[in-house]
């Protein structure tokens, strides 16, 4: 047994030496990505419901490695983050995403990921309005969107940044809203201008059976698209009081969009209407989406 033991423990060391080696590659390409202009902005639309066309575009990091291909964030932001990297990286997001911005027409606004690690940095808003004021995209067409992790932390400095994007002009949204402890606490809380309703809700929200009935696959779906209906209203109703536009993210079928449009979303986005694509389609995309 004592020998298997070890064997076990062998095997154990040798898949974190592997594992430890394959992290410190990643961070090793990463420090050069910057650098080799590695980096690409795609670019999602934003529908607005009662203006019936495209009002906004998000921005999606994309790093094309030479050695690795196409990496998506979710396989490199983590690390980014835990390696202060994304400091930089986040830096040349939004100076890339404005420069860009100010060449659409001027109803179009550019949305911008944050993550927690630049929103406690003290010198985020400096740095926005260094931005802002060098590529001369106007505040108002400028939303940072943050996760409620964010408001977890530091509270002092992340407070005194919200104020100072707000003063400046700048939204903020909540991105993933709905997902957290808190919530619904922290918009009464913070100077929060959009909660973007986690796409879960409305994956989960019910296909409608040929025979219209909504109880075909029994209890737990019925209850689970019966829950993220209401969920789905209740963000939507709090923002409608508090004046707010609410935005529904992840929406892929016609179904859940006119779900969206009949519970007073204001903005939709998904694969429905229309996928992260480079900068180069962007007028295309907006003339397409508009006609329809
Ligand atoms: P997110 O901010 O929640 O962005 C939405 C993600 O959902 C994107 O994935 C987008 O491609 C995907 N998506 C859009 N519509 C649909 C849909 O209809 N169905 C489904 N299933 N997915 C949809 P992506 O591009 O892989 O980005 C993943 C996450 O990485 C983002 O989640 C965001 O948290 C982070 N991220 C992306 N770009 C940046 C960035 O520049 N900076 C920072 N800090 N984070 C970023
Ligand atoms: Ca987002
Ligand atoms: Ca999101
Ligand atoms: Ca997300």
């Amino acid at each position: 047994a004592a020998k298997e033991e070890r064997g076990m423990f062998a095997f154990f060391e040798a898949g974190m030496d592997e594992s430890l080696r394959e992290r410190r590659g990643l961070e090793a390409d990463l420090r050069l990505a910057l650098q080799r202009d590695e980096f690409e902005l795609y670019y999602q639309p934003l529908y607005n419901l009662p203006e019936d066309r495209v009002t906004a575009f998000e921005t999606l990091i994309r790093w094309n490695s030479p050695s690795r291909g196409r990496v998506m964030p979710g396989d490199f932001i983590p690390l980014a983050e835990q390696t202060g990297l994304i400091i930089p990286i986040g830096e040349w997001v939004l100076r890339t995403a404005c420069a860009e911005a100010v060449k659409w027409p001027a109803h179009i606004r550019v949305a911008v990921n944050v993550s927690s690690v630049q929103f406690k940095d003290k010198r985020l808003a400096s740095i926005v309005r260094e931005v802002l004021e060098r590529t001369g995209l106007a505040p108002e067409r400028l939303e940072l969107e943050i996760t409620e992790t964010i408001l977890l932390q530091d509270s002092e400095t992340v407070l005194t940044t919200l104020l100072d994007l707000h003063a400046m002009g700048v939204r903020v949204s909540m991105d993933d809203f709905g997902t957290g402890y808190s919530s619904l606490s922290y918009l009464r809380r913070f100077p929060f201008d959009k909660p973007k309703i986690d796409r879960s809700f409305v994956g989960d929200l019910a296909a409608p059976a040929a025979n219209g009935d909504m109880a075909a696959g029994g209890e737990a779906p019925w209850r689970l698209t019966r829950s993220a209906l209401l969920i789905v209203r209740a963000i939507t109703g709090l923002g409608s009081g508090l004046g707010i536009t609410t935005t529904a993210e992840g929406v892929e079928t016609v179904h859940q969009f006119e779900q969206m449009r009949l519970e007073g979303c204001k903005e939709v986005q998904g694969y429905f209407i229309g996928l992260p694509r480079p900068a180069s389609e962007i007028a295309s995309m907006c003339s397409v989406l508009d006609a329809s």
